[in-house]
């Protein structure tokens, strides 16, 4: 079954599917227009929206898919429409919250959604390799990672571990500035507004710790967002990067 994700952006002579497509209408099209090439990344964007809007709505139809069918048809190749870089979080699994199947999401996680060398290295390859344009850093309300960090900052508590300390490192610069302010009075605002920023600073870091994707964003219209998912309801929310409509 194709499900009306794989209908955005896909052009049926010369009118696109999205427009023919209303509400609970599905077309039988092939999966192949569903390859990124015809998604525009702002398509792209639209298209996990619109799963993550089902997957809240419990909506879900990427498990009503035909699994033999997409095995055989990603065996061969992969063309995922998005590269998302998500904290390890049990509670963020990428594909369901945005209801996306095999092949869909190229997917990247690690505790805090940081960004060193080997993140920006699979999202170049991503990019460069799979053709992906649209690139999300998804962060999450009660992350572990930031509160440890916080922890840190302002109480002085002890990493474990040198390797657990590396992902702090990667998320204080981010969160420090914030402990200047009044916001470190309130422990929970505090909380939130630390993931926002960690959210911000690894899309920057993609978006100029790079020349290859530098230069994909000059010339390709490579878009990289930030975006938040809330643990108590489900939704992401988009607030960074996101171009204006129309
Ligand atoms: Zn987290």
């Amino acid at each position: 079954m194709l499900s009306r994700r794989h209908l955005v952006g896909a052009t049926l002579g010369g009118v696109t599917a999205a427009m023919l497509a209303g509400p609970g209408l599905e077309l039988a099209i092939p999966r192949e227009a569903s390859a990124q090439s015809t998604l525009s990344p702002d398509d792209a964007l639209q298209s996990l929206m619109d799963g993550n809007r089902r997957f809240v709505e419990r909506r879900l139809t990427s498990f009503q898919e035909d699994i033999d069918m997409l095995l055989q048809h990603t065996a061969e190749k992969q063309e995922p429409f998005a590269s998302v870089l998500a904290c390890a979080d049990s509670r963020v699994p990428v594909e369901l919250v945005f209801d996306q199947g095999l092949g869909d999401l190229f997917v990247i996680r690690v505790a805090g959604n940081v960004v060193a060398p080997s993140q920006i290295g699979s999202v170049e390859y991503a990019v460069e390799q799979l053709g992906t344009r649209l690139v999300v850093v998804l962060g999450h309300t009660g992350c572990g990672a930031v509160q440890a960090t916080l922890d840190v900052l302002q109480h002085s508590a002890e990493t474990p571990s040198r390797n657990l300390g590396s992902i702090v490192d990667r998320i204080r610069p981010a969160v420090e500035g914030l402990l200047a302010t009044e916001l470190r009075r309130d422990r929970e605002a505090l909380a939130r507004q630390a993931v926002r920023a960690n959210v911000r600073v690894a899309a920057n870091a993609l978006r100029h710790g790079s020349h290859l994707l530098e230069r994909r964003i000059e010339n390709d219209g490579l878009l990289v967002v930030g975006a938040e998912y809330d643990l108590e309801t489900g939704v992401v929310e988009l607030f960074d990067g996101v171009p204006e409509a129309g």
